[in-house]
């Protein structure tokens, strides 16, 4: 003899009903969740809208829809030295369905929290830290070639899936460290250094169009590769330079061979990422899942 079990079944409307009493899911999202200083920020604003826009620390954020158009998403990030404390992501989203529609508030309480990064003390020849005259003018062209190229961005998404790295050897753990020189707080290190031999091929680690290809004072032989909505990649010290301004890029194409020019102790790939003039960890771009987007 069986026993009686009751069985539990729940009519389909009382389903519907139920999700249609859930309050809204979460509507914007980050990745990574937890947002440190140099973080790059995948955000997400799931629904249909027909228009979203926004803006965090001073920084206006481009978002861009998804292909079926239930999401829209912008890249976006902290810089470096950005302190830790409390900030506001502001997104406001328009659905476009009715005249005189308010936009929607969509905005998030983000605190960025302290991020850990190294500190390096450097010695070395009085001249390395004090240009002469001459020097400063290099420098000061430097400075004019990199700004022209910065406000050349596209405002479209350049970029197509997840960033791959410029070379095949091991990032080294060097983005964020403090560097004194002479005993003097000097730079904060804003890029990643890979291990390259002089002569190891330099890729595009996302489809893009060059900004700048030239010798620069620090830098040496540079390539600024824009992606889209502010978001640049820079390539230093490369031996050859193979593109030119203008030229279209795609993930993996050769941008020249890495080098030892410009000022550096030794050959290897600087390779730096910046979005809206905030320094970017070049680690945390490659961890981002980028394979369904744009
Ligand atoms: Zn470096």
């Amino acid at each position: 003899m069986t026993g009686f079990l009751p069985r539990l079944t729940i009519p389909a409307f009382l389903l519907c009903v139920t999700a249609a009493l859930l309050p809204a899911r979460a509507q914007t999202t980050l990745k990574p969740a937890i947002v440190v200083a140099g973080s790059p920020e995948l955000i997400r604003v799931s629904g249909h809208y027909l228009h979203v826009e926004g803006s965090w620390l001073g920084r206006k954020i481009l978002f861009f829809p998804a292909r079926d158009g239930s999401a829209w998403y912008a890249l976006a990030g902290v810089d470096v030295q950005a302190p830790a404390g409390p900030s506001t992501l502001t997104i406001t989203a328009t659905t476009g369905s009715t005249v005189g529609e308010l936009p929607r508030d969509l905005s998030l309480h983000v605190p960025i929290r302290p991020a850990h990064y190294r500190t390096a003390a450097l010695t070395v020849a009085p001249g390395f830290v004090e240009p002469d005259p001459a020097q400063q003018a290099e420098i000061a062209l430097a400075v004019k070639a990199k700004e022209a190229a910065f406000a050349q961005g596209s405002a479209k998404p350049l970029w197509a899936g997840t960033f791959t790295p410029p070379v095949p050897s091991q990032p080294t753990d060097s983005f964020g460290t403090r560097r004194t020189l002479n005993g003097k707080l000097s730079t904060i290190h804003k890029g990643m250094d890979f291990r390259a031999p002089v002569g190891t091929p330099v890729t595009a680690g996302n489809s893009g169009r060059v900004l700048l290809a030239q010798k620069l004072y620090y830098e040496g032989n540079c390539v600024i590769l824009d992606h889209g909505q502010g978001l640049m990649t820079i390539h230093m010290h490369l031996s050859r330079i193979d593109v030119h301004p203008g030229d279209t890029v795609t993930q993996g194409q050769q941008l020249g061979l890495s080098g030892a020019t410009g000022r550096v102790t030794g050959p290897h790939l600087h390779w730096a990422v910046r979005w809206q003039a905030a320094m970017l960890d070049p680690a945390k771009l490659l961890a981002l899942n980028l394979s369904h987007l744009p």
